[in-house]
């Protein structure tokens, strides 16, 4: 099942004003730590802890607001993804945190949906 959704991605639509779009494609240089046909992967340019990537899919998404139903399979597979890749960096054992910033309110300041993985020391309250 992946392989055909992966295959119906294969050539997806990236907005030409979006940055993460631009990362995706290579036009905007990034620190990558993972690729494969649907996610991508990458070290935040201002780290708000000693680990902080940022996981993305190659499919443009503004926000969790924005995602389908058809988008079911793509997300799950950016959660696992997002395992690997926190396994990767060395946070398996201490442990990390898995966020997503939804619109105004949140704080979210790029409009293509992604993932916060933090670790690194221990992390303060969510709402420090
Ligand atoms: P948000 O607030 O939208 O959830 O998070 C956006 C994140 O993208 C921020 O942590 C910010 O530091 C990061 N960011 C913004 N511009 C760039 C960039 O050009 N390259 C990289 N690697 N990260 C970026």
């Amino acid at each position: 099942m992946m392989d055909a959704y992966a295959n119906s991605l294969k050539g997806c639509v990236h907005l030409p004003d979006c940055l993460f779009c631009k990362i995706v494609e290579g036009t905007i240089p990034s620190r990558k730590v993972y690729e494969d046909d649907l996610v991508y992967a990458f070290h935040d340019i201002q780290p708000q802890a000693p680990v902080h990537l940022l996981v993305i899919p190659k499919k443009h998404i503004a926000t969790m607001n924005d995602c389908q139903p058809e988008d079911q399979a793509l997300l799950g597979h950016l959660l696992l993804a997002s395992k690997k890749i926190a396994q990767e960096a060395g946070l398996e054992e201490s442990g990390y945190r898995l966020v997503n910033n939804c619109g105004r309110d949140s704080g979210q300041l790029v409009f293509h949906i992604h993932w916060h993985i933090l670790g690194g020391e221990p992390l303060g309250p969510l709402n420090a």
